[in-house]
């Protein structure tokens, strides 16, 4: 069984922080009135003085109450890249990464430039499409930059396109980003079998219909076989059709988007092409499209005149810019080093095995944990709880926490919403068969254990079970709205 460190739990603006060997600051320092504009200097500011051990105390400790990609299984669904291989951190932090400064001279950063066109031409070469921006800075990002990409189309040719279908099992960004671009959302039923209702998508696409929004593999894992004739009937009546890349991972080196004929893909990099994902750190969400979107795609653009890379801002159609500079570079140098390091069989491989380790998993769950629809799976698979809940009072939420006693994260809860007391539940590739066999026996050992400790799970993490309603209601994310708060319950402050 494993244990999370328990340590002091205050924060360390509550620590005490006399001590002897506090060092004053030099009197070189004084006089700064002569530097800072007057009426920008403050007198004090409401931060802990604190010697440098109790500071690095402070934070290691805190690491070690925390579960990280690093010290343990994470197998949350949808969100891939729990492998950051060190060295493409060791690359994006070199100086002559870090420390460019976006408005140097395009002449003094050629190598920055070249690598950035590099790696557009490689995400062409994984999608299929004609031209991609690295631009947009995640991939729910990336939606809102293709759906405005949509809507220039469109706009072009004069169609009063207004409406943007999306399947039912479509993570909460695609319908989201389209709203933010103004389009009408138009949501329609799965199938029997988990997929695209032909049926339902031939009654709501039409003259209006814009794009469709879709993953494949959806986000059950399965993938769309009837994805060309889905792409027809988007295509007949004039619409675009809009890949979610972020389960990419499943079908890279195998077919595209492209081969799949969509026009218009976002890539996840921080999911597919190494950056630590998830604690809400920088991600990337490059777009790709065909050529006749080519025009529309956001300044500056990369070009390649006369031996030389240069911005190009002189472009009529664009939509403009949609983020500041050229997108997180430092991201975007990882996901070059990864994808130079695999090559192309290398990505095939890693899709390959995230598709293998996917269904071994699934496999084994199978007596506790049944999955619907169809057998075989791609990089991801959901279970139900539902069994689980009616015969033992477990929901799939103390799975998730009990399994944290285990040392696992949970998985991925109660999306998509077609399966009742879903686990979403995504190993990748990286994982040994080992780890997929303890983690298997782990989950169905908890299936079995007294419902009555699952329900009261964590039992050995340093935070215990906490109230998810309370915190999700009453957001306290800084130091200033805790003391506020403190001192609304206490009136003497
Ligand atoms: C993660 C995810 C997104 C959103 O991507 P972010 O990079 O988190 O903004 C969209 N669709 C699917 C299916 C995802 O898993």
């Amino acid at each position: 069984m494993y244990r999370q460190a328990k340590h002091d739990r205050r924060l360390i603006m509550e620590k005490d922080g006399s001590s002897d060997f506090d060092v004053p600051f030099s009197d070189d320092l004084q006089g700064l009135e002569d530097f800072a504009p007057a009426g920008m200097l403050r007198e004090s500011l409401d931060l802990p003085s604190l010697p440098e051990r109790e500071v690095v105390k402070h934070y290691v400790n805190l690491s070690q109450m925390n579960f990280s990609v690093d010290n343990g299984l994470y197998p949350l669904g949808s969100c891939t890249m729990k492998f950051n291989p060190k060295y493409a951190d060791v690359l994006a932090s070199l100086p002559t990464v870090a420390g460019l400064h976006p408005y140097q001279d395009e002449d003094s950063v050629q190598g920055a430039l070249r690598l950035l066109h590099d790696l557009e031409l490689a995400l062409c070469e994984v999608s299929g499409m004609d031209a991609v921006t690295l631009q947009p800075a995640a991939g729910a990002h990336g939606e809102f930059t293709g759906m405005l990409l949509a809507k220039a189309y469109h706009a072009k040719s004069q169609e009063p396109r207004t409406q943007v279908v999306v399947p039912d099992s479509a993570h909460g960004t695609n319908p989201s980003s389209a709203a933010m671009a103004g389009f009408e959302v138009i949501e329609i039923p799965s199938g029997e079998d988990g997929c695209v209702d032909l049926e339902a998508l031939r009654a709501a696409v039409g003259e209006r219909t814009a794009a469709l929004m879709i993953t494949n593999p959806n986000t059950l894992g399965i993938f769309e076989s009837q994805i060309r004739e889905i792409a027809k009937v988007v295509h007949e009546a004039g619409a675009l059709l809009y890949y979610d890349g972020a389960n990419l991972n499943a079908v890279m080196g195998r077919t595209s988007p492209g081969a799949m004929d969509f026009d218009i893909v976002h890539f996840n990099l921080h999911k597919t092409f190494a950056t630590p994902h998830g604690g809400g750190g920088p991600g990337a969400g490059p777009v790709g499209v065909r050529e006749r979107l080519v025009p529309f795609l956001p300044v500056p653009r990369i070009v390649q005149r006369e031996g030389r890379y240069r911005l190009d801002y002189d472009r009529p159609d664009s939509i403009g810019t949609v983020r500041s500079f050229y997108g997180n570079f430092a991201v975007l140098v990882r996901a070059y080093s990864y994808i130079l390091r695999k090559g192309a069989d290398g990505l095939q491989e890693a899709s390959e095995r995230a598709v293998l380790n996917s269904n071994y998993l699934k496999r084994r769950l199978a007596p506790s944990y049944p999955a619907k629809y169809k057998e075989l799976r791609k990089h991801e698979f959901v279970v139900s709880c539902k069994r689980l809940k009616e015969e033992r009072g477990v929901r799939a939420l103390d799975v998730g926490k009990r399994l944290l006693d285990y040392g696992y994260h949970a998985p991925t809860i109660y999306f998509p919403a077609l399966v009742e007391e879903a686990l979403m539940i995504e190993p990748t590739e990286t994982e040994t068969r080992e780890t997929l066999d303890q983690f298997a026996e782990a989950m169905l050992r908890i299936a079995g254990e007294d419902p009555e400790l699952v329900r009261s799970a964590p039992h050995n993490a340093s935070v215990r079970r906490v109230d998810e309603v309370f915190a999700a209601k009453e957001a306290i994310l800084s130091y200033r709205a805790f003391k506020r708060r403190a001192a609304k319950s206490s009136p003497k402050g």
